[in-house]
């Protein structure tokens, strides 16, 4: 149900089988343990619990959550005697966002029954916040672009960053800006990292970073492209829809095949962004952006 990986000594990654290849990651100390992000549902959240407090035996003292979106931040509920941390707006928008979208969940399925959204005790801002686990150092710092909440953990002896969703095998913009998630990329390049476990999709070694950064940046750079070759049409959305994430530079089979999905919200969103307006089609038809909610956030 769950691919459990170790990072480095005492650093472990998970990755789910069931939704979009979401991850979590954990640093293991002598006393205690620090879970960063939880998954998207409660059964893989209880198994990485299960891992570390049975098989290992050490409680969980902290949960460090990426983001507010709900396959990262949902599972902390299952921690209640770990201190949760997360950026202030992370806090803001559990409370005005994922409280509300909970019930709602609620409301067309069982799995959420007994679920509830425990948001950061201790917040951070844009500054950075140094926990220190054994003889490790685990800086969480911010990294907006996916969202403006985004923050992302090093552990700075083994050079290792979970980055929350600033790092997927497709950038994703569509709640976040497309400007800082340039900068965060860039950022992450210059790091000097063994490893980056992103927020989605496998683990990136230190040989691929490099590249990894540089064709992340390079579909940022198609996309807009795309949309102001849009914004120049009456129709832009008929450009658009001829966009595809292959010819921006990305396979359709990442993320668990959620690609090209991702890719056209990205391109929609990036077009309201730029132009204040949503996309219109020559089609005119009002269903067009009814699409199936299958939210990989
Ligand atoms: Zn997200």
């Amino acid at each position: 149900m769950i691919q459990r990986e170790r990072v480095a000594d005492n650093v472990f990654s998970f990755q789910s089988d069931i939704y979009a290849q979401v991850t979590a990651g954990a640093v293991i100390g002598p006393n205690w343990a620090v879970v960063i992000d939880t998954l998207a549902l409660p059964e893989e959240t209880l198994a990485i619990r299960d891992f570390i407090e049975q098989e290992l035996n050490v409680p969980v003292r902290y949960v460090i959550i990426s983001h507010y979106h709900a396959d990262h931040a949902w599972g902390t509920y299952f921690f209640p005697g770990a201190t949760v941390i997360g950026h202030s707006l992370c806090r803001e928008w559990l409370l005005e966002r994922g409280v509300p979208s909970l019930e709602s969940s609620r409301r067309h399925s069982q799995v959420f029954r007994n679920l509830k959204i425990v948001p950061p005790h201790i917040t951070i801002g844009d500054g950075q916040l140094t926990l220190r686990v054994g003889k490790k150092n685990m800086s969480i710092f911010s990294l907006p672009g996916h969202s403006a909440d985004n923050v992302a953990v090093l552990v700075e002896e083994d050079r290792v960053l979970f980055s929350g969703d600033a790092c997927m095998p497709l950038p994703y913009i569509v709640d976040g800006n497309i400007d800082d998630m340039v900068l965060s990329l860039k950022q992450v390049s210059k790091l000097g990292l063994e490893n980056i476990v992103q927020g989605h999709g496998d683990i990136i070694l230190r040989g691929e970073i490099e590249g990894y950064t540089k064709d992340n940046l390079a579909y940022l750079s198609q996309i807009r492209k795309a949309v102001r070759k849009a914004g120049r049409r009456k129709y832009p959305m008929d450009i658009l829809d001829e966009v595809t994430v292959e010819s921006c530079g990305k396979s359709r089979v990442l993320i668990g095949g959620l690609a090209e999905q991702l890719h056209r919200r990205n391109l929609i969103a990036l077009y309201t962004q730029m132009y204040g307006v949503v996309p219109e089609s020559s089609y005119d038809d009002d269903d067009y952006y009814d699409d199936e909610e299958v939210e990989p956030e």
